[in-house]
């Protein structure tokens, strides 16, 4: 028989010349070892200019094209206009920054192409492994089940819907919400995350049934308001449920105590939930390990291996103490074309898809196997410690520069801060702290990101990057003092501002 499949009337994808193919594929991969071998000679971020997003509302290509010339479009047009969480001197937000293990395994995940919703496969071996390790890292039970989902965000949900169900029983996924009479509150600090409210929200508990507590000093819940709040709620007939803890807040990086809500929990029956989006990692780093106490007793944890232990994106993941009540807040039963075998392909039941509202699945578990196989848990700490270690040194420089503000230390990694108003009043210091963060993100010398402390605008810089490093620190901060003296001149002058990295 003849091997050359596409022949006459063949449709498939493959290419007819295999050598051309893999030596295209060759160059790209060579294209990305440059990328990340120099990204710290170029620039964090730059704007995308018109042109450049037109080439992108072109209508729908009819014709076969070819691969060179889209790998050229993407070096030329993709590659320099995305937002830079790859680079060192990205500080914004909430974001990991890669590796190149974790690149190479995205590629071999990508050839296999695994759905890894269920059946009787390895890829879920890997997967139960990372659940394996995640159990041990947190001293959870041989019984605790876990789940890949895209972030904490989906994460956060699951963990709500299992404490949903577990208090409302299964009626709840037969008849809904309104089907109880009672009327179910949520408790979180003020400083949670919003996708804990968005949360509440999608599992149709409502948003206003998520009490916001209030935090202390330090950014963490007020845990005597938090009994007052569940006290006040019992007394007008409501039925509190469920806590969540922040291990690791957005805006400072703030850390609830863990184990004093683990008691309230316990003696309120509430379900306790933690987000620990990327602060529950911070257990791999022995420093720190020891102020996320009381995790070890959560319901169920929301975490992300794509931020601080830099797996490619995406790469969140939930942990269930329950693994039975997660797989009766999720599993069905009547499915006859995913009905399940003794043996053969359609075996090893429950799969991944029982436990989440995903069917079909990427093998989101082999990067992350990848990363703690080839750094293994001590260098990923290690990392971790240092992105602290970092906002420290950086905490440092602020406090030694009189035109600039420490607005909240640095609790882990996340420094907040900003430019001196002078006699300006709070609108034009925030006004002024605005285009300083603009300024600086512009330049392409590093890209802080914004939150407010107290009601003041404060520039954010969270360092995860590890490969972030004083260079990096302190061009931020020299291109703050810059700018800013820059900014307070014009401002003074009302001349038209201009700035070069
Ligand atoms: C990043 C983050 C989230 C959201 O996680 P995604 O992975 O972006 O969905 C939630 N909570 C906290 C504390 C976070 O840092």
């Amino acid at each position: 028989m003849q091997d050359d499949y596409r022949g006459p009337g063949a449709a498939a994808l493959d290419p007819a010349d295999w050598r051309e193919l893999r030596e295209q594929g060759h160059r790209m991969l060579d294209d990305m070892f440059d990328f990340l071998e120099g990204i710290r000679h170029r620039p964090v971020w730059q704007p995308p200019p018109d042109e450049v997003r037109k080439l992108f509302t072109e209508s729908l290509p009819r014709e076969s094209g070819s691969l060179a010339d889209a790998h050229r479009t993407f070096m030329d047009k993709i590659l320099p206009y995305a937002s830079g969480n790859a680079h060192p001197g990205f500080m914004g937000w909430v974001q990991g920054g890669g590796t190149p293990v974790g690149m190479l395994a995205e590629m071999l995940t990508a050839g296999l192409n695994a759905n890894v919703g269920g059946r009787n496969q390895i890829p879920i071996d890997v997967e139960k492994q990372i659940t394996q390790w995640m159990r041990e890292l947190f001293g959870f039970p041989a019984q605790a089940s876990g789940l890949f989902v895209t972030g904490t965000s989906m994460a956060n949900l699951i963990g709500v819907l299992v404490a949903r169900r577990k208090v409302l029983g299964a009626a709840v996924r037969e008849q809904g919400v309104q089907a109880d009479e009672r009327r179910l509150t949520a408790y979180a600090s003020t400083a949670a995350h919003g996708c804990v409210r968005q949360a509440m929200d999608v599992a149709g508990l409502g948003q206003q049934m998520l009490r916001g507590i209030p935090t202390d000093a330090a950014g963490a819940m007020n845990l005597a308001a938090l009994r007052t709040a569940i006290a006040a709620d019992r007394a007008a007939g409501l039925q509190p449920f469920l806590v969540i803890g922040t291990a690791g807040s957005v805006d400072i990086g703030a850390i609830d105590d863990l184990t004093a809500i683990a008691d309230i929990a316990q003696r309120e029956e509430l379900f306790f939930h933690v987000d620990g989006a990327f602060g529950a990692l911070a257990m791999l780093a022995p420093e720190i390990a020891p102020r996320l106490a009381g995790i070890e007793r959560a319901d169920s944890i929301a975490f992300d291996f794509h931020k601080w232990t830099q797996v490619q994106y995406d790469a969140g993941f939930v942990l269930v103490r329950d693994g039975d009540l997660h797989l009766a807040t999720f599993a069905t039963q009547e499915r006859t074309y995913l009905q399940r075998a003794e043996r053969g392909l359609a075996s090893s039941s429950p799969w991944p898809c029982d436990l989440g509202p995903d069917l079909s699945r990427g093998f989101r578990a082999l990067k992350t196997w990848f990363t703690f196989k080839v750094y293994g848990a001590e260098q990923l700490g290690r990392v971790i410690a240092h992105t602290c270690a970092l906002a420290r040194y950086l905490q440092q420089r602020i406090e030694a520069a009189p035109e600039l503000e420490l607005l909240a230390p640095a609790s882990l990694n996340i420094v907040c801060f900003r430019l001196r108003g002078g006699d300006a009043g709070e609108a034009a210091t925030d006004a002024l702290n605005r285009e300083l963060l603009i300024a600086i993100q512009e330049s392409g010398v590093a890209a802080p990101s914004s939150t407010l402390v107290n009601g003041h605008l404060a520039i954010r810089a969270a360092i995860f990057n590890h490969r972030t490093t004083t260079v990096q620190i302190d061009a931020m901060l020299n291109a703050a003092l810059r700018f800013g003296g820059a900014l307070t001149a014009s401002a003074a002058a009302s001349t038209p501002r201009q700035y070069t990295a």
